[in-house]
């Protein structure tokens, strides 16, 4: 069977025999992928012109539902991918990582959108005041780039590989052609099926490309991101590319990680912390067979640990089944093929000229409901490196696959240097009950890791774990782990839009923005902002309240009231020696006198509720005889999906609360939170 291309909006199979597939437990023969006689030009084109003018008009909370249908369709129908990643040689629990792990992803980015505006754009930051007067001011604002991401990923997870990165280009408003590593592109292929099936995406949000990626990277444009996660040596091939070099193309690169994970000096064999060390170090190198960009490659133990480490690792290794995935008493799968295989054994080889094995076999590996000669099986290999400053070699080689190497330390900053050594990784683990060795740990070594993980008895319960990369943090890390950076919640979306610096006055920068900016012309109306539905509403629409003369026996009062009798509240304070002159009004006084002000109506209105204060500041001592005022501006508005059939439809508005004395210098300011009812 020929796999299928989408692109241009069919699907297409390409020229030629291709690439044979092969079942990673069986060897046998299972699909073809080929890619010849694809004109890679159009593909970037299309997606371009078809995907990106699609995605590029919805806003984000749009984009954000969008992945979220998309993520409960797949869900759906999950099955029909757990059976088809059997043949990659991933047991149930594997797969649950890359199937249900990437359809994660897409529910993780869809919630993200409340962290945008419902708009096509976005702001970056803080304003910045740029004149004396106030009529001058810049701001950055996030556009979506007008060209495509293409994702250029390893076989090791052929769904999560598609969607951890999709989802976030989606969410930024730009469309992708994802190629997977040929030989695990069949389960990618299932699940794009699927996604063109169900008619979510807009059409070019996504084409796919099985097979090799031909000329592609020879039409990319500026206005394209490129991301890449695989072996180093192409990751710079691919980087080093002309037409990536000429046109600046953004490139992400994820490659070889040396992950390290370190023993405390404080854990020993009869603490708790021994057990979370063992099982994470077993769960590292056997999940996905150790193919995992994660996994745990160096093991550093203090020195008088080494034995006693190594023994127990081993002790917990043999505890692991190997053979079919289908087989529900088998732990560990097959590599991805057999080609696969060899490579990591060709790597342990030269690992073995400076460290021994002290746990497991090159040569043979039981299996259960296989054969071991057809299918891509190894055993787990436990190396240990005794003078690992001294063994270049295994800071640099990874063996992409069930193999690690112990190796031991003197000191913590032995531990450190050694951790470093790596040259940058994805993600490094210490396990520790003490926060102090945790601390200074952290601190050294994370100039070289783009994740660090404290592991100890509190969190380890429901620690997500050493190898998993989650949506809101990032992924990526430093030196030879690539050097790029992925995920991370908002910051991840960021890598598919372009920042600009806007200047202008603050009124056309709030036309701009959609968010009230400081000094700009407020829209002065007849109507009261809290009379109007959430539809109504315009950012800027403004009050000037009426004013009120504070007075001490209001100071004395609200002392009495809150409780709060702190000594600049009281009239008979001696004041020498304090920051106040007299007796000064609490600034939550202040803020509720303010309330006073600017809430208007004994009748219902849209206006819901009052749900909170974002930002509160009292800028300027108030005493007793001031007359204070209030300028109550409508400062954003956010859309709230409603949670079922019942819910009263609403949005959040965020109103800018400036609070000003007789000489019409601020004394306060805030930002409140309401909700506001929808006409519909
Ligand atoms: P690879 O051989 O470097 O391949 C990675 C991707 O690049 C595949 O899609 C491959 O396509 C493609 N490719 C190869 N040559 C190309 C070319 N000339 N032009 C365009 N594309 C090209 O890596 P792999 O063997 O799939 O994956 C294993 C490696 O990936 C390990 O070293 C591992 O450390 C690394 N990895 C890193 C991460 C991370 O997040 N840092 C994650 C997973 C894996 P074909 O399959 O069609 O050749």
């Amino acid at each position: 069977m020929k796999l299928e291309n989408y692109i241009l909006g069919k699907w297409i199979t390409g020229d030629g025999e291709g690439q044979p597939l092969y079942d990673a437990v069986t060897g046998e023969t299972i699909a073809y992928a080929t890619t010849k006689g694809l004109d890679f030009a159009s593909i970037l084109q299309y997606g371009r012109q078809v995907g990106n003018t699609a995605l590029r008009k919805l806003s984000f909370h749009e984009r954000g539902r969008m992945l979220k249908a998309l993520a409960l369709y797949l869900l759906e129908r999950k099955e029909k991918f757990y059976q088809v990643s059997y043949h990659t040689g991933a047991t149930k629990a594997d797969s649950w990582i890359d199937i249900e792990g990437g359809i994660g992803n897409l529910f993780a980015n869809a919630s993200l959108r409340r962290k945008f505006p419902d708009l096509p754009y976005c702001t970056d930051g803080d304003p910045v005041g740029l004149s004396k007067g106030g009529t001058f001011m810049g701001h950055h604002l996030l556009v979506p780039k007008e060209g495509v991401a293409v994702h250029i990923n390893a076989y090791n997870f052929p769904v999560w590989g598609m969607l951890e990165k999709c989802a976030v280009n989606w969410l930024a408003g730009v469309p992708a052609v994802v190629k997977p590593a040929s030989i695990t592109s069949y389960l990618t292929e299932a699940v794009v099926k699927e996604i063109i099936a169900s008619n979510i995406l807009p059409e070019g949000a996504l084409q796919l490309i099985c097979g090799s990626a031909g000329d592609m990277l020879d039409h990319v444009t500026a206005q394209d991101v490129v991301t890449f996660t695989g072996s180093k040596s192409t990751g710079l091939l691919l980087k080093s590319n002309k037409r990536i070099l000429e046109e600046a193309v953004p490139f992400n690169m994820e490659a070889d990680s040396l992950n390290a994970i370190v023993l405390g000096s404080d854990v020993r064999p009869d603490t708790p912390e021994w057990d979370i060390f063992l099982k994470e170090v077993r769960k590292e190198m056997t999940v996905k067979a150790g193919q995992k960009c994660t996994a745990i490659r160096r093991i550093l133990v203090p020195e008088h640990l080494l034995e006693d480490a190594y023994i127990a690792l081993g002790k917990s290794l043999s505890q692991t089944t190997i053979g079919n995935p289908l087989n529900e008493k088998v732990r560990m799968g097959a590599l991805a093929g057999r080609d696969q295989r060899e490579e990591v054994k060709q790597n342990v080889q030269k690992l073995l000229a400076s460290s021994q094995i002290v746990y497991g076999s090159l040569d043979s590996v039981e299996v259960i409901d296989a054969d071991a000669a057809k299918g891509a099986f190894l055993s787990p290999l436990l190396l240990m490196s005794e003078h690992p400053f001294q063994n270049e070699v295994v800071h640099e080689i990874e063996c992409f696959g069930p193999v690690s190497t112990i190796m031991p330390y003197k000191n913590l900053n032995d531990a450190i240097a050694l951790a470093k050594k790596g040259k940058g990784s994805l993600c490094c683990s210490i396990v520790t009950a003490s926060d102090k060795i945790a601390t200074e740990f952290v601190v050294g070594a994370a100039t070289h890791h783009g994740r660090i993980l404290v592991l100890n008895q509190e969190c380890a319960k429901e620690s997500t774990g050493h190898g998993s990369p989650l949506p809101m943090l990032i992924h990526g890390g430093p030196g030879r782990a690539g050097g790029g950076e992925e995920m991370g919640g908002v910051r991840g979306v960021k890598h598919y839009m372009q920042r600009v610096a806007v200047q202008g006055s603050p009124t056309t920068i709030t036309a701009i923005t959609q968010q009230y900016q400081p000094a700009a012309k407020g829209i002065q109306s007849p109507v009261h902002p809290f009379k109007k539905y959430f539809e109504d509403l315009e950012v800027g629409d403004q009050i000037i309240t009426a004013k009120r003369t504070i007075t001490s026996e209001d100071i004395d009062a609200f002392a009495d009231l809150s409780g709060d009798h702190f000594y600049a509240h009281m009239e008979d304070t001696d004041f020498s020696g304090t920051m106040f002159e007299r007796q000064v009004a609490h600034g939550y006084f202040i803020m509720s006198a303010a309330a006073g002000l600017f809430v208007d109506s004994y009748e219902k209105n849209p206006v819901l509720l009052n749900y909170g204060i974002d930002e509160l500041r009292f800028t300027k001592p108030v005493y007793a005889g001031a007359e204070m005022y209030v300028r109550f501006t409508c400062k954003e508005k956010l859309p709230q999906d409603p949670k079922d059939e019942n819910d009263i439809p609403k949005g959040i508005v965020k109103w800018l609360v400036e609070m000003f004395d007789e000489t019409n210098e601020h004394i306060g300011v805030a930002t409140i939170l309401t909700m506001v009812k929808r006409k519909s």
